[in-house]
């Protein structure tokens, strides 16, 4: 249990900490080894945790403090959380008490000011047994597999660029990685998993832990950004780079991307140790040469289903990319200040669209890496699976379903599961 029981938290000088601190805002995030509380306030203000058995609770009291308001404290429970109850049990005191459905470990820690965000406090509740580095969907792994490793970019508190019609990045590239996740694995040279599957923050430290620690063959951040020029459109590919970014756009998106961590919520004193790889000049050449030639392949796939940012392969020091020792591209999917593509970037089909053009230059590049498993392969034939429709198969595979009627003679739009159709190979 962390020591934080029973000693006020003195982090706020005594000339800055207001005297009345209030409770502004409240969420509750789920993420598959923690769930995380998140309280905004007016101010820093002092706390002190303590956990109580028999009923299983945790306590949260705050020094000269109060609600503001009755939106304040929307959070009724979830996940351990059976009910948050509140109290003040002595003078200038406001209490918070998480019953809980079953013992939790638990660790906060304030959160200071940044981009839109008010002072946070930060209570994360775990699992009794030390949290996995992070338990997302690792079951479906073969070790032979040629791992691609998908990262959703954001998640849970950092809700990444916001559109100007309020739709979150974060939700739209894991929709996008999902369908690329789905893409991948009906190919069986490769296996996909992502770095989060739900609406929660995973550090980046964590992204990079996660795909080095399963042996991951490729990374592939999945991103759909912000620009200062509303005009702005179109999708680009970034590698790391390590001497300064190749444009001013790419050197303002990672300074943006590298925050995230302040958005998202990270406790310095829980990081786990950083894969401080340094990579040997000859390693470093071998992943930049490759993670530019992946790049290539999956911007000439991206280009011919939408219009592109930039023609090249970007550079720029994404924090995401720079500890992993694999090839490691970060696809700008395209921008949320952009009205257009906002309202695009919500479509199923444009998705689909989009998904399948990052699988078609992945596996361009996997059909010339001699680490990617050699198959025989029905090129030319696609099995229907569940879930599918004409659109979302012509979407997936470049084509449109006129053509995919034409070529297959077909009078209907409806399909059957495990009919085949014929595919020119693009
Ligand atoms: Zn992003």
């Amino acid at each position: 249990m962390p020591a934080l029981g029973f000693i006020w938290l003195m982090l706020c000088a005594a000339a800055t900490c207001a005297d009345d601190i209030a409770v502004i805002g409240s969420r509750l995030w789920h993420g598959p080894d923690r769930t995380r509380l998140v309280l905004e306030l007016s101010g820093p203000v002092d706390y002190k945790v303590f956990s109580l058995e028999d009923p299983n609770r945790v306590v949260i009291d705050l020094k000269h403090a109060h609600l503001g308001g009755a939106a304040s404290l929307p959070i009724e429970g979830g996940g351990p959380i059976k009910r948050v109850r509140t109290g003040n049990p002595s003078v200038g005191v406001l209490r918070l008490v998480l019953d809980l459905l079953r013992p939790r470990n638990y660790r906060a820690f304030l959160l200071s000011p940044s981009a839109s965000y008010p002072h946070r406090l930060v209570i994360d509740l775990t699992g009794t047994a030390p949290a996995a580095t992070t338990s997302v969907d690792a079951s479906d792994i073969r070790e032979q597999d040629y791992l691609v490793v998908i990262d959703p970019g954001h998640g849970g508190e950092d809700p990444g660029a916001v559109g100007g019609k309020g739709s979150h990045e974060k939700q739209v590239v894991l929709e996008i990685a999902s369908r690329l996740k789905r893409i991948i694995n009906w190919d069986s040279r490769m296996r996909a998993v992502l770095t989060r599957t739900g609406d929660y923050y995973v550090s980046l430290r964590r992204r990079v832990a996660f795909a080095m620690g399963r042996g991951a063959d490729i990374f592939i951040s999945i991103h759909a950004d912000a620009a200062k020029r509303r005009s702005a459109h179109g999708s680009s590919v970034y590698i790391l780079s390590t001497d300064g970014a190749s444009s001013e756009l790419g050197k303002w998106l990672a300074l943006r991307e590298n925050a995230a961590d302040l958005a998202g919520g990270v406790d310095i004193g829980e990081q786990e140790p950083i894969l401080q790889k340094t990579l040997l000049d000859m390693g470093l050449d071998w992943k930049i040469r490759e993670s530019r030639a992946l790049g290539a392949h999956l911007l000439k796939a991206l280009g011919k289903v939408g219009p592109l940012h930039s023609p090249n392969v970007e550079r720029a020091g994404f924090a995401v990319l720079k500890s992993v020792d694999i090839p490691a591209v970060l696809v700008e999917t395209g921008f949320m200040t952009n009205r257009a593509e906002e309202q695009a970037l919500g479509q199923a089909l444009v998705q689909e669209r989009i998904a399948g053009a990052i699988f078609r230059g992945l596996s361009t590049y996997c059909d010339l890496d001699p680490r990617c498993p050699e198959t025989v392969r029905e090129a030319d034939v696609y099995v229907v699976a569940p879930g599918d429709s004409l659109a979302l198969i012509a979407a997936r595979l470049g084509f449109t379903v006129a053509d995919l009627k034409r070529i297959n003679r077909l009078t209907t739009q409806t399909l059957e599961i495990g009919q085949k159709l014929t595919v020119p190979v693009r």
